[in-house]
């Protein structure tokens, strides 16, 4: 290929979008083959197996505008991020439709960067965390270890001193090679490495730090890659805690700050300017789930779902063809998801998340399945099929048949979600009652074909409370319903969300309303409204604010802004 700096277009990361993309399509075609996505699919594999070097070098930023600057600036340059969005996109396609091709490609690049970054070469590891969890994929697929092993040596040696990256920030050239620093030097003494989680080794990491979707990949390939390792699970789980206990959003959104695209202190959790990037919620779902497969415990997956279901998909609109970089949990009317991003990140994230959505919601161990979240679903196990009928989420009833053709003995399990107070389970025609495992419920017995659990939740809407150390949400309350955060949204009240204080006393109504939002449970709650009508002046007496008494609908927070900019809140003050 001709160098050609003219030719590339965009951030210097764009490949990694590429792949991401086809990681999606690996997936979507898993539920439907359909032959334009096989055509396009096939294009851009071709495509990608053709730009690859002689060496098995493949970064179209570097090929096009100077390959004699590569794998120079490893902190800011993102080749290895590509590099594991290409190995997670070849592995879907060889685990899903046996089609080895991009492997083919993607062992090539892992090869090359074996023969330059390790224990007897250079000291190397990237900016941006995903080649480690892409290299235990690939290992998990090929059998060759020697990607794991290298993935594990990239995680112990982050965070140690002397930091390679903050020796490459010494570099006048090499900071010159990234788009955004202006080639002023930084001393060695100075560097943290917070954004990068190069502040310590990851064994003595105690509270998540930096950019938020770094931190959730580099976690997620780390409890994949140490699978025996219990100091570090202790360290994961101290970062697990300090996340969901202090820095997550009710939404599972994470990272509040635009300035690092990540974490802040503890407690800080502003609604109106939250980032909150989809691609981190993506990130904490990959996260909960890999420690769900390693623990068997469900509040994991209490994590996962509320991400999925909140953060995540508030991401994409309900037409499936706008996005939110960032998801805030409030909004004065300027807020709109966009048809396409410069930084693609998200878009194809959230598409890779969906078309694998499966995944999260059943696994099967050797002795039988266990679904996570509950939604309609057929599935084929080792142990027959399995089908959940129901309504969720929107209801909390649900049904799981065993529709396998011979009589069986396994065990089904189900997640008993964090929100559920009252939970009945029984089999239908049957007595036993279930076992209670890591907040699963569990039935180990002989199954007949037809057999049939039937399950309720109990789903009432229920009024919740932050800790008072989140100043933003002093004296306010969130509207739950199951997994479902709501708000108040401008279009349904015909005035600004903020003027509304709910009366929290009044129980909430729920009704299904199947012409809103592509069919939603509504929520009515009763509330106090300032007018918007004041006397002379800002300023006025006590007393002068009119209000009046008025029933408010709310809507899932995830389908809102799909009627447009306008405003919204999460957090409503409670009477
Ligand atoms: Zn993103």
């Amino acid at each position: 290929m001709a160098k050609d700096a003219s030719k590339y277009t965009g951030f210097i990361f764009n490949d990694s979008d590429v792949y991401k993309w086809l990681e999606a399509v690996a997936y979507a075609r898993v539920v439907e083959d359909s032959a334009e996505l096989r055509t396009m699919s096939d294009e851009v594999i071709d495509l990608v197996a053709a730009a690859q070097m002689e060496d098995g070098y493949l970064n179209t930023y570097f090929q096009l505008t100077g390959i004699e600057n590569r794998w120079r600036n490893l902190h800011t340059m993102h080749e290895m991020y590509c590099a594991g969005h290409l190995i997670e996109a070849a592995v879907a396609f060889a685990e899903n439709h046996q089609d080895e091709r991009l492997l083919r490609v993607a062992i090539r690049f892992a090869d090359h960067i074996l023969s330059i970054f390790g224990p007897d070469g250079r000291l190397g590891f990237c900016g941006h965390e995903e080649i480690e969890l892409a290299f235990a994929r690939l290992s998990a697929l090929t059998g060759d270890e020697r990607y794991a092993d290298r993935a594990r040596w990239m995680i112990e040696r982050r965070g140690q001193r002397p930091s390679i990256f903050a020796q490459e920030r010494t570099d006048r050239d090499v900071l010159a090679l990234s788009p955004w620093d202006n080639g002023q030097t930084h001393a060695v003494e100075s560097y943290e490495g917070d954004y990068w989680q190069d502040h310590a080794p990851i064994r003595e990491h105690n509270q998540v730090v930096g950019h938020a979707v770094r931190s959730m990949y580099l976690y997620t390939g780390a409890l994949a890659l140490f699978s025996d390792d219990e100091d570090l699970e202790v360290a994961m789980l101290r970062c697990w805690q300090n996340l969901t206990q202090r820095r997550m959003y009710i939404t599972g959104g994470i990272g509040p700050s635009p300035k690092n695209e990540g974490f802040t202190t503890d407690f800080d959790l502003p609604n109106l300017t939250a980032y909150a990037e989809t691609c981190a919620a993506v990130g904490l779902v990959y996260w909960g789930q890999q420690f769900l497969e390693r623990t068997g415990n469900a509040e994991f997956a209490d994590v996962t779902e509320r991400a999925l279901f909140n953060g995540a998909i508030s991401g994409l609109s309900l037409s499936g063809d706008h996005y939110f970089y960032d998801n805030p949990l409030e909004s004065t009317g300027s807020h709109s998801r966009k048809p396409w991003f410069d930084c693609a990140c998200c878009p194809p994230n959230i598409a890779r998340v969906l078309a694998s959505l499966t995944d999260y919601l059943l696994s099967e161990s050797e002795t039988g399945v266990y679904i996570h979240i509950p939604s309609a679903l057929r599935a084929d196990t080792t142990f027959g099929e399995i089908e959940v009928v129901g309504n969720y989420p929107w209801e909390g009833k649900f049904e799981i048949r065993y529709k396998g053709t011979t009589r069986r003995t396994f065990t089904i399990g189900f997640r008993i979600p964090d929100w559920a107070t009252e939970t009945n389970a029984e089999i239908e025609g049957a007595e036993e009652l279930a076992e209670f495992e890591d907040g699963y419920a569990v039935f180990d017995r002989e199954w007949h074909p037809g057999d049939t659990v039937k399950v309720d939740f109990e789903m009432e809407p229920r009024w919740v409370e932050c800790d008072p150390r989140v100043r933003e949400n002093l004296g306010r309350s969130a509207l739950c319903n199951g997994p479902l955060v709501y708000c108040a949204e401008e279009k349904d009240l015909g005035f600004a969300p903020q003027l509304v204080t709910a009366l929290t006393e009044a129980p909430p109504v729920v009704a299904w309303n199947p012409a809103l939002l592509g069919g939603v449970n509504t929520i009515s709650v009763d509330s106090i409204v300032e007018v918007e009508r004041f006397p002379d002046g800002l300023y006025a007496e006590a007393g002068s604010t009119e209000t009046r008494e008025q029933t408010v609908s709310m809507i899932p927070y995830f389908a809102w802004n799909n009627r447009g900019p306008n405003g919204m809140q999460v957090w409503l003050r409670r009477a």
